[in-house]
């Protein structure tokens, strides 16, 4: 199978190469050319697989290029109990009759992003040597909190890789600061940028775009790659699990085989519920995917009216990984449902870029009214759910999660749709211990790693491992740099 250039069909590749490549040269995104369907039976057999197994078995279906025996290395590495506290890898918690929680965060960092970032270096480096690529591999990331320390552990002492992480300085919460700047490893570095996201953003994107610079490191053995949500590399691993969640719900017995289930998806980049689309399209049993968003709105409304336009006020949430305003892999979706019309979509891009918005066709928007629901929450509406589900069910979630049920309740109160649903996870409450305990009506007491010993009194609730092992912990790395530094510090790190 091959996989082609949103923006350019005739762009081909091959999986490795697409996932080595990350983006393609013509700024579009790679897609499978075709997208395999699970065959007749498949979901009979892969009920009875072990998480790891299910992987294996969805994600060959897209690999040509990768064996089977290397998969299931990958997948016990990636999802073994070293990162998870589960073996189950990814439970579904259910909440009630027709409610539940497919929980994304029992890996090492305790948020969603490590369903894909533990995959994505095994595939990655693999990829490197298949095709033939000599030069070790440098991972440059900006992150505004989740993905750094999922990158960072996904790639911590993966040999023939290096990792730079860069930060906002003070854009981020006190927990996911240490969580990045005690992160161990020999080929990790971590820097504090003096900026906000945008600055650490746009400087990583002209460090990928420097010819004299990539030649120089070139001649040293290193070349630059990017571990962010648009390689095909980071999509793949999160089709798996809603193709788990709806076995679990067979074994379980809470559905019978066929029967359609609504997901609900905390939305920032449209990553995770995009993998949920795919799903749905191999075969996999959806009557809708609900997109959830906070005050940060632009999906939802564009959802409903077919237009996007980020033109508009940007806000700081308590739920910090959806504060966004241009979701990138949106382009993947309009690329399908237009019929895979590259110059369409490459013109909605170029309409994005050069006036911030754009109205999509008739056709894409009645498709899209076929497949999905969209609705927001407010900052005081996610709290008010954080404290119902915690009163009436005992069950903690976090403010992203929270935005999610919040929105799903909206949508059965308007719709009377009572589809059993599954609420997809992205967090443990203890990322976001200040609003959580906000949400439970306490005054939050400490700053930084203490507020977990605090949310954990309040709720009773344990606090997962990896995050109670930050009491205690020093930064590694305490250094911040200009802007203009950035270059510098990879050229440092690379000597
Ligand atoms: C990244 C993230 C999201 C948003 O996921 P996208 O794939 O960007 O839509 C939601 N919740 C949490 C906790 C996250 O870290």
């Amino acid at each position: 199978m091959r996989y082609v250039s949103t923006r350019d069909s005739k762009t081909r590749v091959t999986a490795a190469r697409a996932i080595e490549m990350g983006l393609s040269a013509d700024g579009g995104l790679f897609v499978p050319e075709v997208l395999p369907r699970l065959p007749k039976g498949a979901m009979e057999e892969l009920r009875t697989m072990s998480y790891r197994q299910r992987a294996v078995y969805v994600m060959k279906l897209f690999l040509e290029d990768y064996t089977v025996a290397e998969l299931t290395d990958y997948t016990q590495r990636a999802y073994g109990p070293r990162g998870f506290d589960t073996p189950e890898v990814a439970p579904v918690y259910k909440l009630d009759g027709n409610t539940h929680f497919l929980e994304l965060w029992h890996g090492p960092t305790c948020a969603f992003k490590d369903m894909a970032l533990q995959m994505l270096p095994r595939l990655l480096t693999a990829a490197v040597a298949k095709n033939g690529e000599t030069r070790d591999v440098c991972i440059l990331v900006a992150t505004s909190g989740d993905t750094g320390k999922a990158a960072l552990e996904g790639f911590a002492d993966v040999e023939g890789t290096k990792i730079i992480v860069f930060y906002p300085r003070d854009g981020v919460s006190d927990i996911q600061k240490l969580q990045m700047t005690s992160q161990e490893g020999s080929n990790v570095a971590v820097a504090a940028v003096n900026g906000n996201f945008d600055d650490a953003q746009t400087t990583v994107k002209e460090i990928f775009s420097d010819p004299e610079l990539r030649g120089e490191l070139s001649a040293s053995g290193w070349m630059l790659s990017s571990a962010n949500s648009i390689n095909w590399g980071r999509l793949l691993p999160q089709i798996v699990y809603y193709i788990s969640a709806y076995c679990d719900l067979l074994n379980s017995g809470d559905i019978v085989m066929g029967e359609k289930v609504n997901f609900c998806v905390p939305t920032g980049n449209f990553g995770d519920i995009l993998a949920g689309y795919y799903a749905m399209n191999m075969g996999l049993p959806v009557n809708r995917l609900i997109c959830a968003s906070n005050k940060n709105d632009v999906l939802t409304e564009f959802l409903n009216t077919g237009v996007y336009d980020r033109n508009r006020e940007f806000y700081t949430t308590v739920s910090p990984s959806m504060d966004i305003l241009v979701s990138s892999n949106l382009e993947r979706l309009l690329y399908d449902l237009s019929g895979k019309n590259d110059a369409e979509t490459a013109e909605y891009m170029r309409l994005l870029r050069d006036t911030g918005r754009y109205r999509v066709s008739d056709r894409i928007k009645s498709a899209m009214d076929g497949v999905f629901a969209a609705g927001s929450c407010d900052d005081g509406e996610t709290k008010a759910v954080i404290a119902g589900a915690f009163k009436e069910h005992g069950y903690l979630i976090d403010t992203h999660t929270a935005v999610a049920y919040g929105v799903l309740e909206k949508y059965r109160r308007d719709t009377g749709d009572d589809t059993v649903s599954v609420v997809v996870s992205t967090a443990s409450p203890y990322k976001f211990c200040a609003a959580v305990l906000e949400a439970l009506g306490r005054t939050p007491e400490h700053t930084g790693p203490e507020l977990i010993g605090e949310l954990e009194d309040a709720s009773g609730v344990p606090a997962p491992a990896p995050l109670k092992g930050l009491l205690g912990k020093c930064p590694r790395f305490t250094d911040s740099f200009d802007k203009g530094d950035l270059k510098g510090v990879v050229r440092d790190f690379l000597k």
